[in-house]
């Protein structure tokens, strides 16, 4: 990782000194597919796409996305749309324990064989509908939806922490924005922080499916 592309998120705002260290440990390279791997396209603005019509967001979106959770070490997360596990290694370094849904098996297998192979051992990989989140382990410290829901998925703020955080993609008026919730006292306090360019969230709590994203696999 670069001094170039620190300073550069350094310069939109990223300055959490723990969030930048995270994304320089992460070897971006081993979420991406070969043709992507080389560096300027692997650090670059634009998501890159992984397969099966899905994409890893750009690296300014997850460390955005990661600042605004205001991780430490004592919380549990939970992701929503594992898809490459990228942004699952980044917060793994930054929080206790991660769980991270994603409902395409084959992007959930790769995502785990990528982490694996960096030795990394707190993420825990679940395959189904994260929509309506995971009531097994709930509640969370943390949620971060990294699709675009059609709004702030209710059943998911109920498996949020008192005092918890949830980052959420959410389109308002055919635009899209990044959402940051704070559960306090039980009530909902919501903030949009930047603009921006998800793929849809499928599922019981997000879009129906079209016919080219039908296929899921749980
Ligand atoms: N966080 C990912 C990364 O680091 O590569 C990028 C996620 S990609 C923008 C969105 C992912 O959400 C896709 O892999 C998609 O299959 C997944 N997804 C969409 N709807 C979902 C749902 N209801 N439950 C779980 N995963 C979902």
């Amino acid at each position: 990782m670069s001094v170039k592309i620190i300073d550069s998120l350094t310069s939109k705002g990223i300055n959490s000194a723990a969030v930048l260290d995270a994304i320089a440990k992460i070897p971006r390279e081993s979420f991406v597919e070969p043709p992507f791997r080389h560096f300027d396209m692997c650090y670059g603005e634009s998501p890159l796409p992984i397969g099966h019509n899905q994409t890893i967001s750009s690296i300014y979106t997850v460390a955005l996305m990661t600042q605004a959770l205001a991780l430490n070490k004592n919380l549990k997360v939970l992701e929503i749309g594992t898809g490459s596990g990228y942004q699952a290694a980044v917060l793994s370094l930054l929080c206790g324990s991660v769980f991270t849904i994603e409902r395409i098996r084959d992007l959930s297998l790769k995502a785990r064989n990528a982490v694996e192979s960096l030795n990394m051992h707190n993420i825990i990989f679940i395959i189904g509908d994260g929509s309506i989140g995971y009531g097994e382990y709930a509640p969370y410290d943390r949620i971060l939806i990294t699709a675009c829901s059609p709004d702030i998925p209710q059943p998911l703020f109920n498996q949020l922490s008192e005092g918890g955080i949830m980052v959420v993609p959410v389109e308002k008026n055919g635009a899209q924005n990044i959402c940051v919730i704070e559960k306090k006292n039980g009530a909902m306090f919501s903030k949009d922080i930047a603009p921006a360019n998800f793929v849809k969230l499928i599922g019981k709590n997000g879009y129906e499916a079209q016919k080219s994203q039908q296929r899921c696999d749980f």
